[in-house]
């Protein structure tokens, strides 16, 4: 039988402190390895970097922010204020150890015992030796766990930094270039120095690529400014606000009708019919979105209007805010758009593959993270292999649980519409696994389920990999409660359940 008693969590992000949230009761012992919560709200988020979403759709169930109503974005700092109340509120620091980095971890168990259900290994035995680097010393402590939780995170930490042919690399360059996790770290006088009257090139057109272009070009107001050029590969939608056509945007995606219209796992054949008949509905939706885009915003002037529907951004969790001025910005020179597939450096900036060079001071690489590699970087094998899948992503039964890797969990590894939301209701699932309240499947079943949601991530859009819930999020919600053992539909009638929008508040702990 579960019950496990020594629990480790890695990890004290958003993820991470949901997790020691709903496990509190076994004392589990958080490593950070940072000095602070949060994670990249702390460690990669720049001055003027707010929530994308409304505060109300990033909040934990049984904790509303002071001012839940106020339409605006919080900013990254009052975020942090708001998880910092959170694990005060639930009293977790004193599960958390800072500046201690997981560095390794080692299987001590035996596969061969797993009378608990699924990939469970019997509790009260250690199954896990879990090395830990503190920040002021090189010595290394171990300890033994019965059970993990990885709270990681895909973002953050470790960047993606482009390959170059030999001689074309940031070696050859003669002025700086830097990652934007390293722009993260600068202070405001620091961020406005680097980039003030300087030929900036912003590499990438995501969401941090967005804001650094726009704080580039408040720091080249005046005559001696110089344009920031941003080198954009592929483009993706952005929206201006929460309303299209003057219509809310959760109608479109967030509600039990909405969602109908896309294909979710382990649906009857009915449903898959209706999907297909129901499909040309489902691409008008994208499409009206897109027409009020286009007519909001100057992308077709721009040369910014993408090649794919905006319900594949949708589908893939990177459809971003466009901060306020941008545009503006561009109407006044200060942001330009160069788009090139293939680029590299010469001394003096960047070149590409048309034979055309910018000059450049200072180029920033929006290129991303790596968040498997961090995974990598402790997990052992043969349980490292096991990260690597066909599809390219994590098989995560319920977004949560590996199949294949015993007695460890990972939260935070699946993205939807809000992140906090989706880690908060997986570590609830977990902590009743871990209080054995249900069983888990068996390794094929949780297998073939991971399997049916990469199909429907597949077939909703090409950016798969992204490893987004976002068109059948209220699905993938409804059989983790079933799981639970809760009602999956949780509203008062079926007319705010069909057309209402789902959210945090929705699933507030049945006990
Ligand atoms: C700039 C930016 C803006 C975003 N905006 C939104 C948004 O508007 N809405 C939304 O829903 N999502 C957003 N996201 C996604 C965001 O990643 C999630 O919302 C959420 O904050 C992720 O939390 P996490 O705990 O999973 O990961 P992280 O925040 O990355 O936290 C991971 C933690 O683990 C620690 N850690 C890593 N490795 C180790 C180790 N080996 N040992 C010990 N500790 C370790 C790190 O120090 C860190 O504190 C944004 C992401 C970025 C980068």
């Amino acid at each position: 039988m579960a019950n496990y008693s020594k629990i480790a969590i890695i990890g004290a992000g958003v993820s991470g402190l949901a997790a020691v949230k709903q496990l509190r009761h076994h004392n589990p012992v958080v490593f950070e390895a940072s000095d602070s919560i949060g994670g990249i709200w702390k460690s990669c988020s720049y001055n003027s970097t707010k929530l994308q979403s409304h505060r109300s759709d990033y909040e934990f169930t049984d904790f509303p922010w002071p001012n839940r109503d106020d339409p605006g974005f919080p900013s990254y700092t009052e975020i942090l204020d708001y998880l910092e109340s959170y694990a005060k509120h639930f009293d977790v620091f004193k599960c958390v150890r800072f500046n201690s980095k997981v560095v390794e971890v080692r299987f001590t168990g035996s596969l061969e015992t797993t009378d608990s259900g699924g990939n469970l290994l019997p509790a009260g035995h250690p199954v896990w030796e879990v090395a830990v680097q503190t920040h002021n010393s090189n010595s290394i402590q171990r300890y033994g766990f019965e059970f993990l939780v990885v709270c990681t995170g895909k973002y953050g930490d470790v960047p993606i930094i482009p390959a170059f042919p030999n001689n074309k690399g940031p070696e050859v360059f003669e002025g700086q270039v830097l990652h934007s996790i390293d722009y993260c770290k600068l202070d405001k006088e620091a961020a406005s120095q680097l980039l003030k009257d300087k030929k900036v090139a912003v590499v990438g057109f995501k969401k941090s690529a967005i804001d650094l272009a726009k704080e580039c070009a408040e720091s080249n107001q005046g005559p001696e400014g110089q344009p920031c050029t941003m080198i954009v590969r592929t483009t993706h939608w952005t929206v201006p606000h929460y309303r299209i056509w003057g219509l809310p945007f959760f109608m479109f995606y967030s509600t039990r009708f909405s969602q109908f219209l896309h294909g979710s796992p382990n649906q009857s054949l009915l449903r898959t019919l209706l999907c297909l008949l129901l499909s040309p509905l489902r691409r008008g939706v994208s499409k009206f979105i897109e027409s009020y885009l286009l007519w909001k915003l100057p992308l077709l002037k721009y040369g910014l209007k993408p090649d794919h529907p905006f319900e594949e951004d949708y589908a893939s969790c990177q459809m971003a805010i466009m901060p306020e001025g941008f545009f503006s910005e561009a109407e006044k020179g200060k942001i330009v758009f160069k788009r090139a597939s293939k680029w590299w450096f010469w001394k003096g900036g960047l070149e590409f593959e048309d034979n055309t060079k910018l000059e450049a001071d200072v180029v920033i690489l929006c290129t991303g993270y790596d968040g498997k590699k961090k995974l990598k970087a402790f997990l052992p094998e043969p349980f490292q292999s096991l990260l690597e899948h066909p599809s390219g992503l994590l098989p995560l039964y319920r977004g949560t649980i590996h199949p294949l890797i015993p007695n460890m969990a990972f939260v935070g590894y699946i993205e939807s519409v809000s992140n906090l939301h989706t880690a908060e209701l997986r570590s609830i699932w977990l902590s009743r696994l871990i209080d054995d309240k249900f069983k888990l499947p068996s390794a094929e079943k949780m297998l073939e389920q991971t399997s049916k949601e990469m199909e429907v991530m597949k077939q909703s859009t090409r950016f798969y990999k992204r490893h987004c819930i976002s068109t059948f999020s209220i699905n993938h919600s409804d059989e983790i409660c079933e799981e639970m053992g809760w009602n999956a539909w949780r509203k008062r009638n079926w007319l705010l359940e069909a057309f209402s929008p789902y959210g945090s508040k929705d699933y507030e702990d049945e006990k």
